[in-house]
C-alpha cells in the first residue's frame, strides 16, 4: 500500500487542494493512506477524517509545527500544538498527546530542525523522501536516520494537485490509521518516489523565496 505522508490541504495558507478533494485523488491515483499536515492547523485533517472511510482512504491525522528551529511533523494528533515553542517543547507535547513526532524534511534550509536537534530531541521518525526537497538532502535524512535507528516516513509535501504522491512509503496493507502508524513506527515502511533534481531543486528555491516575499519575508 502506497502512503503520501505528508501533503497540504486548503487549510494551510499556502495550499489550493480541499482536504476532501485530496482524498478522492489519492485514491484514484491507487493510493491507500494519507497524512494532511497542515501549516500550524489542524482543521484540514480533521474534515478529511470525518469522510475518509466513506472514500475508502486511511487518513492519519496531525499537523505542521513550526517550531522554533523548524519544522515538526505532529501524526496521530487531533489537537492543535501551538507554533514557536522549542523543538524539545514541541516533541513533548505530540508525546503527551500520544502522537509520533517526525523530523520533516531536516537538512532544508531555514524551514528543517537541523542535523543537532534531531540528535537531541526525542524524535520517533525522520522524513526521509520530501518531494520538495532536493534527493541529496533526502539521502543525508536517510543517513541519519539510519544512523539514530529511527523509523522512516516520506510524503510529497504537495500544495498543488500535480503534486501529489511525488513521494510516499510502501508499507503492507493496514486496515485503518493505527495500524498504519505501528507498521510505520516499527520500521516497516520503504520509501518510493523522489524529491527534486538539481533543475527541481532550483526551481523551488526560486518559489520558496518569491513566496516568502510576498507574506512579507515571514517565515511559514
Ligand atoms: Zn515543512
Ligand atoms: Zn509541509
Amino acid at each position: 500500500m502506497k502512503a503520501d505522508l505528508h501533503m497540504h490541504s486548503t487549510a494551510s495558507p499556502d495550499a489550493k487542494v480541499d482536504p476532501i478533494d485530496i482524498l478522492r485523488k489519492m485514491k484514484a491515483k491507487g493510493f491507500g493512506a494519507v497524512a494532511i499536515l497542515d501549516h500550524n492547523s489542524i482543521e484540514g485533517s480533521l474534515r478529511a477524517s470525518k469522510v475518509a472511510e466513506e472514500i475508502g482512504m486511511i487518513l492519519v491525522r496531525g499537523l505542521e509545527v513550526s517550531s522554533e528551529a523548524g519544522h515538526i511533523g505532529a501524526l496521530r494528533v487531533e489537537e492543535m500544538i501551538p507554533r514557536g515553542l522549542s523543538p524539545d517543547e514541541t516533541v513533548d507535547r505530540i508525546h503527551s498527546l500520544g502522537g509520533l513526532a517526525v523530523a520533516l524534511h531536516p537538512y532544508r534550509m531555514s524551514t528543517g530542525v537541523g542535523e543537532d536537534v534531531v540528535k537531541r530531541c526525542h524524535f520517533d521518525a525522520v522524513e526521509i523522501v520530501n518531494g520538495f526537497t532536493s534527493d541529496r538532502r533526502n539521502g543525508k535524512a536517510k543517513a541519519l536516520a539510519d544512523s539514530l535507528e529511527l523509523s522512516y516516513t516520506a510524503g510529497s509535501d504537495a500544495h498543488y494537485e500535480k503534486e501529489m504522491g511525488s513521494a510516499y512509503l510502501e508499507i503492507e496493507d493496514s486496515s485503518d490509521a493505527d495500524e498504519l502508524l505501528k507498521k510505520i513506527e516499527s520500521g516497516k515502511g520503504s520509501p518510493g518516489g523522489s524529491g527534486l533534481g538539481l533543475g527541481g531543486s532550483i526551481k523551488a528555491a526560486g518559489a520558496l523565496t518569491w513566496e516568502w516575499m510576498a507574506r512579507g519575508f515571514r517565515r511559514m
